[in-house]
């Protein structure tokens, strides 16, 4: 008999209390934070999906690990585990701890663009665009069409635009000093990459004499998705999937906070000997001596253990099944969302379900700011806040207004999948009441992490 309930496959050793508020202590707080849910506290938040980076609990063997930790300066016993976990999966040649994905990011953008450079990529997070139009080069997302269509299914949205990049590369000769795909695609829905479409790119790259690199914070949810949905592969385990898709870049940069299954970390990996000479002279500088980049011994150890756990079968078959279970329940019940559902978030598609709200009263912000306010749910924007202000200070509506819900890994149950459930389901039958926001304080970069807002009308739920 095949029993087909999904269950958490580990049983849980410690616990941490969550508090229950009241929708007035809630709407309270919400002006307080200036309708800012990054400024909320986290104790006054019930279900915590901001984000699944960095937030995912630790296995047994991981806080084992951590006692084992060697704090040396140099030549750590622990980097050495690391490295040898990181080898295995990505086979890459010179390894740069780092303390998260952006340092990463930040140490290659100095050492390997300059200005009037283009970076193209199937679809940038915001820390790898921002970094990249710190150093003066252009970040260009290149998804695929069926990518930038919310309720399109397609069983690799994430894929790169291979038309699209090759014109890139053949138009801009000398000004592509690398190319990025992003496993899974993070900001285009936590979409897959195809392991077909990774071989194409990587050709493409070759013939034009350039890098490819990895943004591999989901390798591993990325492998899953091949195993399940790519030909071929079906009999392949995550490990040989993740040693396939990295085979064919030149280098990654990761934030271990996601399929490292850590709290903290990331790293640097390229195969470039002169490059790497010039990264690890800018780890010295800012992170730290590269056997630990801005970590400690212990975190190095907690890093080595769970970059190999995330490819656990059980565990990712878990992780899967239960962000497309609440994916279904939202279809069920009529709430647009990002089709299919991805791999480690659920993405409402804010502009559908609130039409009546126009992109600058930023209907994916006002979204989220009533999941908090009615459920204690805390979601984040994607949409025109984040991804709305352009490098010269203007304003353009962002292609999408999502609303994603991240699943930290290991740390919620399906009782409370169902009780996000029933609470999705109240919000949809306020939808028509439900107003817009506006901005009265911005920085000029990243605005989303401290912007201050407020309801143009009386309040966010009329
Ligand atoms: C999280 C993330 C980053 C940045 O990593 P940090 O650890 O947050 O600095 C970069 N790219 C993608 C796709 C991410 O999800």
């Amino acid at each position: 008999m095949e029993f087909k309930t999904i269950i958490e496959p580990f049983r849980i050793k410690a616990v941490e209390p969550i508090r229950q508020t009241t929708r007035q202590e809630r709407r309270q707080a919400l002006r307080e934070a200036g309708h800012n849910l990054f400024l909320l506290r986290a104790e006054d938040v019930l279900i915590d999906l901001l984000t699944d980076s960095g937030t995912g609990a630790m296995s047994s063997h991981q806080w084992a690990g951590m006692m084992k930790g060697d704090e040396s300066y140099a030549g750590a016993r622990s980097f050495f585990r690391f490295e040898e976990a990181v080898q295995k999966i990505a086979g890459l040649e010179h390894i740069l701890p780092t303390h998260q994905g952006r340092a990463a990011e930040r140490i290659l953008a100095r050492c390997l663009l300059k200005e009037g450079d283009i970076v193209p990529n199937n679809t940038h997070f915001d820390t790898t665009r921002a970094n990249i139009e710190a150093a003066g080069a252009t970040a260009l997302d290149l998804p695929i069409a069926e990518g930038r269509q919310p309720r399109t299914e397609h069983p690799f949205k994430g894929n790169i635009d291979l038309a699209g990049l090759e014109r890139v590369l053949r138009e801009h000769p000398d000004q592509v000093p690398v190319v990025f795909i992003t496993i899974t695609n993070n900001s285009g829905g936590g979409q897959p990459v195809s392991m077909a479409n990774i071989r194409a790119a990587s050709e493409l790259c070759q013939k034009f004499g350039v890098p490819l690199f990895l943004d591999a914070c989901r390798f591993a949810e990325n492998a899953w998705f091949i195993k399940m949905r790519e030909e071929g592969y079906g009999e392949s385990t995550p490990m040989e999937i993740a040693r396939e898709m990295f085979s064919y870049a030149q280098g990654a940069t990761m934030s271990a906070k996601k399929d490292g299954l850590s709290n903290i970390g990331g790293f640097l990996a390229l195969n470039d000997d002169t490059l790497a000479r010039r990264c690890k002279d800018e780890l010295i500088l800012t992170e730290g001596f590269p056997t630990y980049g801005g970590l400690a011994g212990y975190d190095l150890e907690a890093l080595a253990v769970g970059l190999i756990e995330a490819l656990d079968e059980d565990y990712l078959r878990y992780r899967v099944r239960s962000v497309s279970y609440l994916g279904e329940r939202l279809i069920d019940m009529g709430v647009p969302i990002m089709r299919p559902p991805g791999g480690h978030a659920i993405y409402i598609d804010a502009a559908e379900l609130l039409p009546h709200i126009p992109a600058h009263q930023y209907p994916a912000w006002a979204l989220s700011l009533v999941l908090y306010l009615e459920g204690g749910i805390r979601s984040v924007e994607i949409g025109s806040v984040m991804f709305g202000i352009q490098p010269d200070g203007t304003e353009k509506p962002a292609d999408m207004e999502l609303v994603r819900l991240a699943f930290p890994r290991r740390v919620y149950t399906q009782s409370h999948v169902d009780y996000l459930v029933e609470v999705m389901a109240h919000v949809h039958s306020l939808r028509d009441r439900i107003r817009g926001v506006r901005i009265t304080e911005s920085p000029k970069v990243l605005r989303h992490f401290s912007a201050r807002f407020e309801p143009v009308e009386d309040s966010l739920v009329l």
